[in-house]
């Protein structure tokens, strides 16, 4: 494995019951790699993407950050446990998640959002937080609107938030789980202008994502999950020019 990985995920098996929606799934991101990860709705994506961070506990399979292995248990109903809720929280934060639905504290301003937990996680002073925040919200064009409250925003400004209070955690990797979805059309392409941004910064990102576009200018990698497998994976340009598998070409087909 490079020096450089910032993920090593090897071969995740997650089981709801009976189940299996992850069947041995593999890889790795270096830093600066932008991997898009598209599939059928059901193939498993935010199922993947949960077990990386720990939302959800892989049934079997290891997760290295930033070259350490996470640590796991059996708990007394025979569940597989992290072994270590300190490992898990720092594993955290050096993975912040961007979800479909912005996932904003209601009761708090976009400012209070950002600067919650690089306070309370991070140990950073209020007004170093503030600092860096303004920063970032500059960077994801929100300064405007630091004192609003989420509802007093449309979806792209909740989902550019996210975004600022996303790298507030200054992370190692940042996983984003179909971050357009939720949007109107119209408001797509302000977030995806920060996303394509963080990119070219050297950012290194997993990306659930439907905009074919993005996974093909953006991203450096393209995985392609089907049915809670890798069905196929490689450069973008390759894989959406010349897709070797029936599921992929069937997959892309009625986007073009
Ligand atoms: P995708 O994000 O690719 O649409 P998901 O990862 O959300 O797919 O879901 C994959 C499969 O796992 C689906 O069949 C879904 O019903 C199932 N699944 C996801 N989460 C749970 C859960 N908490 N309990 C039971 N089944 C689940
Ligand atoms: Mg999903």
């Amino acid at each position: 494995m490079s020096e450089n990985a910032a993920l090593v995920v090897s071969d995740i098996h997650k089981k709801f019951g009976d189940h299996e929606v992850l069947k041995g799934i593999s890889l790795t991101a270096s830093k600066g790699d932008v991997i898009s990860l598209i599939g059928s709705s059901g193939s498993g994506k935010s199922t993947f993407l949960r077990c990386i961070n720990l939302l959800e506990v892989p049934t079997s399979g290891e997760i290295q950050v930033h070259g350490e292995n996470i640590a796991f248990k059996t708990d007394k109903r025979g569940e597989r446990i992290p072994a270590n809720s300190r490992q898990v929280e720092q594993m955290r934060s050096r993975l912040s998640m961007v979800f479909q639905g912005f996932n904003l504290w209601s009761h708090m301003t976009v400012m209070e959002n950002i600067i919650e937990a690089p306070i309370h996680v991070l140990g950073v002073s209020k007004a170093e937080a503030i600092e860096r925040a303004e920063e970032h919200l500059n960077r994801v064009g929100l300064y405007e609107r630091k004192d609003y409250y989420p509802a007093h925003m449309s979806g792209g400004q909740q989902q550019r938030a996210a975004i600022a209070r996303a790298l507030a955690m200054n992370p190692d990797v940042m996983l984003f789980d179909e971050p357009t979805s939720a949007l109107d059309p119209e408001l797509v392409g302000e977030v995806l202008k920060v996303m394509r941004g963080l990119a070219e910064e050297g950012r290194t990102m997993i990306v659930v994502t439907h905009e074919m576009s993005f996974a093909r200018d953006v991203s450096n990698h393209v995985v392609y999950l089907h049915q809670g497998v890798i069905e196929e994976q490689g450069d973008p340009q390759e894989v959406f020019t010349n897709p070797k598998s029936e599921r992929m070409k069937q997959f892309l087909s009625p986007k073009y």
